[in-house]
């Protein structure tokens, strides 16, 4: 009799042991579906002495039920689990299930079944089904899908298969995908790209683990050169992952990759519909998939045969995941590349200080790409003190920065306002009686959005209409909006540009690829003249048309006692500069601030990066922060606010007593209110050297709580 240990996907349950039947073959990494109760459950394969469990007498023990037919999970991945559960104190299970992906793809043979309109009219029109003909036009997804695009019930379109106004579809989930050709396109690098290239190309060859740091001014053509390192990999048949902070980036990325290899890569996100997402993980798992292009999600897939990842805007905090497991994409990227022995490319322009350190330590190597490609200048950027030149009443651009954008306007050149703020206005309040609308479930304001004349939480996503009327005095006519997001901003360009041609670009407006590929299109075919955006626009783009770079508030990220405000306001900022002037015409950056003394916007001023960096470090160091000490949270959270904090206190209570780790708090979170969840927090600071995690586990290990409370670890927290 074979006992085999899994590692189970129950919620409650981790590791339990069961036999294998005979003639049934399994090796660790092999994924299996095994009896649980009355019901089943999916379960990987572990090596029994690095997967503690409770021993099951062998009497006791249950047979697997079948073994699926995937590749087993690899080593390095399996090493990869085990070591982010570890680091991020999260259930083994919770990061295991990143790498299944698909659920479906793992039962589902190699087809799957969609549907779409057959075009047939039909003989009884309800409502729902207008509405579904309407919205289903050119669509094929699978029911559910359908149902969700259409906002219709499964079942009316059930009722109209049977009716002959859908059909079935049968889709090919193992159709190739075109493969790539390494030669296709390739550029004529600078001798600085070409020096960068050689490097990553020879670290491909070699398939060791080698972690770099592309650090290189925006424009100065980073992509060129990790793309030589892709072409390597393809040629030795090796497969490679490139993360993207995020998806609004993809479009522009996509367009670059077929230009230089002739073919898309494979993308990985979690918006693809599912039969596209079997289609991926399937050609992932089997090594058919040559580059694979995804958000952080990516990360954790069971590649075939890894050999190269590269982590582009390295920098950007939406590598780090805030709920569920809270681990940070980048970092976790360079220890995936240990396991697999294999090279990884941070790029940025702007590196986190983290990454900066480890390079000058000599862990990671740094490759720099000192100038812009094809001798473009670096920006010219000014400082436009507000307490000085200020903005007329209820306006926010100064003076100069509007008559450089008329300027710009005249010459028939392209101007960006950054805001990091979307929607109209931040805050609304009733002029009679006070009264300020915000989220029932959060601690925050309701954002008003003019364009779909809403007021929406920004983190739950709470919505009402804007009423008529003050909801709490019923003064009629009485709202007021307080302060400026981009539609407000663009409301203001449109007043002293009159005739402008006008983009607002954030999340709101760019909501899918289309959209993204229209805005792109009109940038570049110098259909717009002023774009006015949030953070969306800070990066990735390249319009040589543009020439004006305003910030309209610089001092907005500077707010609050966030310990990374000074680098992310940095890097927001030197990227949203990078935009202006990558094209023939000199670029201009003004910033406007009511603080020019800070160190952040006095090192933008001078094109002092050093001395930003400097001058972070030394703050950090005296906080005892990363790179130079450690910081974890706890956050307690519960809807029950009596509830939360006592729990909270608790946890205050029992806190260790050790000479290299201080713990602060328990005090209301930075939210103390989201989603309906009352949150306090705990902040730990220890020594580089502290076991922060085996402390954390040690303390809480010995405490039980409700069961409404939830506690959560984040180590290495990104904002607090
Ligand atoms: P970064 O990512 O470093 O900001 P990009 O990779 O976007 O810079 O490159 C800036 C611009 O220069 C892009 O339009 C890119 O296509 C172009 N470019 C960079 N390197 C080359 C090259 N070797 N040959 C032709 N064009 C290049
Ligand atoms: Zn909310």
């Amino acid at each position: 009799m074979t006992r085999v240990r899994l590692l189970v996907f129950n919620p409650v349950l981790n590791v339990l042991d069961y036999r294998l039947p005979d003639g049934v073959a399994a090796e660790a990494g092999s994924v299996v579906i095994a009896p649980l109760g009355p019901r089943q459950v999916l379960g990987i394969v572990w090596e029994p002495e690095r997967l503690a469990g409770a021993e099951v007498p062998e009497a006791r023990l249950r047979p697997i039920l079948e073994v699926l037919p995937v590749p087993p999970f690899p080593a390095a991945l399996r090493r990869l689990i085990e070591w982010t559960a570890d680091y991020y104190c999260a259930p083994m299970n919770a990061v295991a299930r990143m790498a299944l992906g698909s659920m479906a793809a793992l039962r589902g043979g190699g087809t799957a079944t969609e549907y779409r309109l057959t075009g047939l009219e039909p003989k009884r029109l309800t409502p729902q089904r207008a509405a579904a003909l309407d919205a289903l036009h050119g669509e094929q997804a699978s029911i559910r899908e359908l149902a969700d695009l259409a906002s219709v019930s499964e079942g009316v379109l059930r009722g109209m298969v049977a009716a002959g106004l859908l059909e079935p579809v049968t889709v090919d989930l193992d159709r190739p995908y075109a493969r790539a050709n390494p030669l296709h396109a390739a550029p004529d690098l600078s001798p600085d790209q070409q020096a960068a290239a050689d490097r990553f190309v020879a670290a491909v060859a070699d398939q060791a683990f080698a972690p770099f740091l592309l650090d290189g001014v925006t424009g100065s053509g980073k992509t060129e050169c990790y793309f030589e390192a892709v072409a390597e990999a393809i040629r030795l048949g090796r497969q490679v992952l490139v993360l993207l902070p995020e998806i609004a980036l993809t479009q522009n990325f996509l367009r670059r990759f077929e230009a230089r290899f002739g073919v898309p890569p494979v993308l990985w996100h979690s918006s693809l519909k599912q039969s596209e997402r079997r289609r991926a993980w399937r050609a992932i798992v089997h090594g058919d998939a040559q580059v694979v292009v995804g958000a952080r999600s990516a990360l954790f897939m069971p590649f075939a045969r890894l050999g190269l990842i590269v982590v582009d805007e390295a920098h950007e905090v939406s590598f780090k995941q805030d709920d569920g497991v809270r681990y940070n994409a980048r970092d976790v990227a360079v220890i995936r590349a240990k396991f697999e022995r294999i090279p990884v490319i941070l790029a940025s322009a702007t590196p986190a200080l983290e990454s900066l350190q480890l390079a000058e330590a000599g862990v990671y190597e740094k490759v720099d790409l000192p100038a812009r490609f094809g001798g473009a200048e670096l920006p010219a950027i000014e400082v436009v003190d507000l307490r000085v030149e200020a903005p007329e009443r209820g306006h926010w651009l100064a003076p100069r920065l509007v008559a450089e954008l008329k300027d710009r306007l005249a010459r028939g050149e392209q101007s960006l306002l950054f805001l990091n703020r979307r929607g109209y206005a931040p805050l609304t309040l009733c002029r009679h009686c006070g009264y300020r609308f915000q989220c029932p479930n959060c601690s925050a304001w309701l954002v008003e959005h003019r364009l779909s004349r809403r007021l929406a939480c920004h983190h739950c996503g709470h919505e009402v209409p804007v009423p008529a009327e003050c909801p709490e005095c019923h003064t009629p006519d009485c709202l007021v909006a307080c302060g400026p997001g981009v539609e407000r901003i663009a409301d203001e360009v449109a007043e002293v540009l009159p005739g402008a041609r006008i983009a607002v670009v954030t999340s709101d407006t760019l909501n899918s690829p289309d959209k993204i590929g229209a805005f792109v299109a009109a940038a570049e075919g110098k259909a717009i003249d002023v774009i006015v955006g949030t953070q969306l626009v800070t990066k990735g783009y390249h319009f040589p048309e543009l020439t004006l770079v305003g910030v309209v508030d610089a001092d907005l990220g500077l707010e609050g006692g966030d310990l990374r405000a000074g680098e992310r306001t940095y890097q927001q900022i030197a990227q949203v500069a990078g935009r202006a002037g990558r094209g023939e015409k000199p670029g201009e950056v003004l910033i406007q601030t009511r603080h020019p003394e800070a160190a952040v916007i006095a090192a933008l001023a001078a094109g002092d990066r050093d001395a930003f960096y400097e001058a972070e470090a030394e703050a950090r160091r005296e906080a005892g922060a990363p790179p130079f000490g450690r910081w974890a949270a706890i956050i307690v959270s519960s809807e029950d606010e009596a509830e939360a904090r006592e729990a909270a206190r608790a946890i205050g209570g029992a806190r260790p007593d050790l000479p290299d780790v201080m713990v602060l708090g328990p005090a209301p979170a930075p939210m103390a209110l989201l989603r309906g969840r009352y949150r306090y927090r705990l902040l730990i600071n220890a020594r580089r050297s502290a076991q922060v995690q085996d402390v954390i586990r040690d303390w809480l290990g010995a405490l039980t709580f409700p069961p409404g409370v939830r506690v959560a670890i984040d180590i290495d927290p990104y904002s607090f």
